[in-house]
């Protein structure tokens, strides 16, 4: 079987594990989570890192720090995970969906504008499966209407826009380290700004908002969002080796992306100009014309020991969010509606082979084959 995915834990994070055991330091307080933060953000080129237990909870922490709260409007890509609509409704605002682009699937920047109201207060820009979202544009809105950008660059560790690392870009941003991420401490997240003022926020949110001159007193609610000394331990281990990753990722990407080009029905995430692409996840999107979705595909790549993982489900088909009524029945998200149902993707561990490359793309040359001849 060739997995869909697996991280690569053999740098230092053993080394720096055995280290914050030995010195006792086990929960938040240790020295690795310091370091994780300083280390990760001085990657970035950004000011502030503030380390917390997931993604998820490192996007509802930088919706706070950055003001948002009840009745304010977060205008977001229909095509992402549940996490980014989930922290919005937390914090009682109201996710505002568009469709994403068809060639790079990251947010329509065209969309944005006729969405924003008065109750506008921030844009949360997703980068998808590698790709960075186009960001200049979304910035310029931003600045003409007084909105807060956000990015969850939690697919994009390493990734660039226009030489600029994703995540340094917009006012705040999120990363995740779950294990499938290009790095990882376990579970966990962490928000980046380099606004004084939003770090401070951040790191009183995470800790249930105790006041720096009095403990115990607390004039907001906060959250046990806190990392613990282990999994920073690791993190700090992952990001020394960043760069290699991203430099297998992108090889790797490009010898998928080069092979799977020769494939008629099948579409890859195309690389912008502007754009350092990182790979996160190796994706494809099977034509309309192939007679085959994603769910098909995916079975007959089972059979033949190749793990995959389906694309999200648009967040204006989600059963809950329907039944909040957060979707406009005018509204249309054709783009989203297409990849979801037609993408997929193949095996991007960081150990993946580049015979497990040739294998995979050959499976699905096959399958297609069988499939135009009619016995998948
Ligand atoms: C993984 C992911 C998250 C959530 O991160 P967790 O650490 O799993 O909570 C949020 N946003 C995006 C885009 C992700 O890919």
């Amino acid at each position: 079987m060739i997995p869909v995915n697996e991280p690569a834990l053999d740098g230092h994070e053993k080394d720096y594990l055995i280290e914050a055991i030995e010195s006792g330091w086990i929960s938040s307080d240790g020295a690795f989570i310091k370091q994780f933060e300083e280390d990760f953000s001085g990657y970035l080129g950004a000011k502030y890192g503030v380390a917390v237990s997931s993604g998820t909870a490192a996007l509802e922490t930088a919706l706070y720090s950055a003001g948002v709260c009840e009745g304010d409007e977060v205008i977001m890509p229909s095509f992402t995970i549940i996490s980014c609509a989930i922290a919005v409704i937390r914090l009682g605002a109201k996710p505002v969906f568009v469709d994403v682009e068809s060639d790079n699937w990251c947010i329509n920047v065209n969309q944005i504008k006729k969405n924003i109201t008065e109750r506008t207060k921030l844009i949360m820009a997703v980068h998808m499966y590698g790709h960075p979202a186009d960001m200049t544009p979304i910035m310029e809105i931003a600045n003409q209407h007084d909105l807060v950008v956000l990015e969850d660059a939690s697919q994009v560790h390493g990734a660039e826009y226009k030489g600029i690392k994703c995540g340094a870009i917009g006012h705040i941003s999120i990363f995740s380290f779950y294990a499938n991420k290009i790095i990882t401490t376990g579970e966990g997240g962490m928000v980046i700004t380099s606004d004084k003022e939003m770090s401070k926020r951040a790191r009183s949110y995470r800790n249930l908002c105790f006041q720096e001159d009095r403990r115990f007193y607390h004039e907001d609610l906060g959250y046990n969002f806190r990392m613990t000394n282990l999994q920073a331990a690791i993190g700090v281990a992952q990001v020394e080796r960043l760069d290699e990753f991203v430099k297998r990722k992108r090889y790797i990407g490009k010898l998928y992306v080069d092979a799977l080009r020769n494939i008629d029905g099948i579409k890859t995430q195309v690389e912008q100009k502007w754009a350092k692409m990182v790979y996160w996840m190796y994706c494809i999107e099977l034509d309309e014309s192939l007679g085959m979705d994603s769910t098909a595909m995916m079975q007959a790549l089972r059979k033949r020991g190749i793990g995959t993982r389906p694309f999200f489900v648009g967040l204006h088909e989600q059963p809950i969010l329907l039944k909040k009524g957060l979707v406009k029945s005018s509204d249309a998200f054709p783009v989203t509606e297409r990849i979801s149902r037609q993408g997929l993707y193949l095996p991007s561990g960081m150990t993946l082979t580049e015979k497990d490359v040739n294998t995979v793309v050959d499976a699905i040359q096959e399958i297609i084959k069988e499939s135009r001849t009619g016995n998948v």
